[in-house]
């Protein structure tokens, strides 16, 4: 159904975290978690880039 996996694009490691119960899913608007780490920009106020858990790689975040 919903194949929404997420991978590394550097190391290809499955950064698809384990699923989140239905019940407080649209806290995280996700039906999964994560395992990439957001770096956030105080300057922006946001998450700007992801880093990867395993190779530690950083990635632009797609809006
Ligand atoms: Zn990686």
């Amino acid at each position: 159904m919903d194949e929404n996996k997420e991978y590394c694009p550097f190391c290809r490691a499955d950064l698809q975290g384990p699923p989140i119960p239905k019940e407080i899913q649209h806290h995280y608007g996700a039906t999964h978690g994560s395992r990439k780490i957001g770096i956030y920009s105080r300057e922006e106020d946001r998450v700007i880039k992801w880093q990867c858990l395993y190779c530690k790689q950083e990635w632009e975040r797609e809006k």
